[in-house]
């Protein structure tokens, strides 16, 4: 008889990884999803190869390694599907149970006796063209929404974006002199001190006082120039307004794929490795600020996985062993890091931690940390404590947090009460560590999304958004150029004109709005977030 050729279980294990990318393609770089499509494959060969050595039976070898690798792969979501739809408040427990049972189930289905009793061998032959079929139908659809999306995205960035940057300006090399190491330190989403008092009720007077006493210079109008992470940090590090995206990608692109690479060779970083120093990156998780080619990248974990990478193992059976009953987790996660919770206050924690350490790399150096914090999800009380928020890991803020504003209120307090007792340690520990005194800029990227909770349109209040926390410590108190209103946008030319020789024009403090789903569509809203809008939460 022919041998019927098999390859159903091999699309069948690539349908979760391109399934998942297919729903995100707006924020995954292809060469993230490489990884996943080549361990799926290798893990599919692997078990088919030795199923059969064990059974001797090729059809039913396939079959079982098919669904086994199909399902292992897909668990998790299929535990919150049940979780979400069918029985509330299940515990992640039974996200083993349903291993289990499935397990047992698939392994009955594809047992000797089940097979010997149904399926003669044209039924077997009949089976194996049938699911082969089926392995490419459902391959189509995540396909053709990839294809589509790559189609289109190829013309917004014929050339890298980066180097559009600078054009209207002459360029400008960076003179080396006393060469202060650089610490960027963007607390995500912490609000400024006029918006915590009017909306939270919480007075943050005594911790400027305290940045106030260690020199530090408070930016206390500032407000950023972007409502969104990846616009607003993109723009800093790069030291101009990058509304130049609307024309290259088109206002109605959702394509932020080219504004890793806007990012991550922006212009501040590129002045300063031609004046000598050496990158360094304090990684947190996020996927607009983890610069891979940085001269020295300092993650919390044992191996590197990239965010898709997080995400997509988040989704697996490997979710069911990431929990804080399990004494294995720890370790599990110190190698395999998967998205979650546990994942992300270990970035948040150890970025803090790493950055005490940071002054003893050779310098000069230029050292960026993004931390995600105070923004949600709030895991970490005021003391450190670990909280663990009881609805599915998600990152979402404003119109897109998960729970309600009392929630928010009381999260996003004990956060920034965390970080600035941690924040205050910091400082000491870089002022004393440091050969020379350094240059520190501690900014929020935006501010918090409280009023967002409202609706996230250019309608709503969006002073509250658009306040942030903004501090300065200059060596020498050279603070002159530094004024109440500063935005992220003159941070980098500020510091440069001031110890680097250069002579930077101060750009115009503008904020912009943009939905987060249509980035590069901008409304000058500057004139509307200056003022505190009169609304209460
Ligand atoms: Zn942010």
């Amino acid at each position: 008889m022919k041998k019927s050729f098999i390859f159903y279980p091999f699309l069948f294990a690539l349908y979760p990884v391109f399934g998942l990318y297919a729903r995100n393609l707006t924020e995954i770089q292809p060469r993230e999803v490489i990884r996943p499509v080549i361990i799926a494959i290798i893990a599919t060969g692997l078990i088919m190869w030795l199923l059969n050595r064990l059974l001797k039976d090729r059809e039913r070898s396939a079959f079982l390694a098919a669904f086994l690798v199909f399902f292992y792969s897909a668990s998790e979501l299929a535990y919150r599907v049940i979780e979400g739809y069918l029985i509330h408040g299940l515990n992640e427990a039974y996200h083993r149970v349903l291993l289990l049972v499935v397990t047992v189930m698939l392994v009955f289905l594809g047992s000797r006796a089940v097979w010997d009793k149904y399926m003669p061998p044209a039924r077997r032959q009949l089976m194996v063209s049938y699911l082969n079929l089926v392995s490419i139908i459902i391959l189509i659809f995540p396909l053709y929404n990839i294809g589509a999306f790559w189609s289109k995205a190829i013309d917004d960035a014929p050339q890298p974006w980066s180097s559009y940057i600078g054009a209207n300006e002459p360029p400008q090399t960076l003179a080396s002199g006393n060469s202060p190491d650089i610490y960027y330190i963007i607390l995500d989403g912490y609000g400024r001190a006029d918006a915590l008092a009017a909306l939270y009720g919480y007075d943050n007077s005594p911790f400027l006082d305290e940045l106030r006493d260690r020199g530090f210079y408070i930016g206390d109008q500032s407000q950023s120039n972007y409502l969104r992470t990846s616009l607003s940090i993109t723009s800093s590090l790069n030291m101009e307004y990058i509304n130049f995206t609307e024309d290259l990608a088109g206002a109605e692109s959702t394509d932020r794929i080219p504004m890793f690479e806007l990012a991550s060779n922006n212009r501040a970083r590129q002045l300063l490795e031609q004046a000598g120093y050496q990158f360094v990156l304090v990684d947190s998780g996020s996927a607009f600020s983890r610069f891979y080619d940085a001269d020295t990248f300092i993650t919390p974990f044992k191996t590197r996985p990239n965010l898709f990478e997080m995400w997509f193992y988040s989704t697996t059976a490997l979710g069911a062993l990431y929990q804080p009953e399990l004494p294995i987790t720890p370790t599990l996660q110190e190698y395999l890091p998967v998205a979650g919770y546990a994942t992300h206050r270990a970035f948040i924690v150890d970025a803090l931690d790493n950055l005490s350490n940071v002054p003893d790399l050779p310098g000069p150096k230029f050292v960026f940390a993004h931390i995600i914090a105070p923004h949600p999800p709030f895991v970490i009380d005021e003391n450190g404590n670990p909280l663990q928020p009881d609805y599915p890991y998600v990152t979402g803020d404003g119109a897109s947090f998960a729970s309600d504003k009392e929630y928010y209120i009381q999260g996003y307090i004990g956060q920034v009460k965390y970080l600035n007792k941690r924040v205050l340690t910091v400082i000491d520990n870089i002022l004393k560590k440091s050969n020379r005194t350094p240059v520190i800029v501690i900014q929020g990227d935006h501010g918090p999304g409280l009023l967002l909770m409202n609706g996230d349109t250019p309608d709503n209040c969006l002073w509250e958004r658009a306040s942030i926390f903004n501090v300065y410590y200059f060596p020498e108190t050279k603070t002159d150029a530094l004024y109440p209103s500063i935005s992220p946008v003159n941070s980098f030319r500020t510091i440069f004109n001031t110890y680097f020789g250069t002579t930077f024009e101060l750009l115009p403090d503008k904020t912009y709005y943009s939905l987060f789903e249509v980035p590069y569509n901008f409304l000058d809203i500057t004139d509307k977030v200056r003022n505190e809008c009169g609304v209460t939460p």
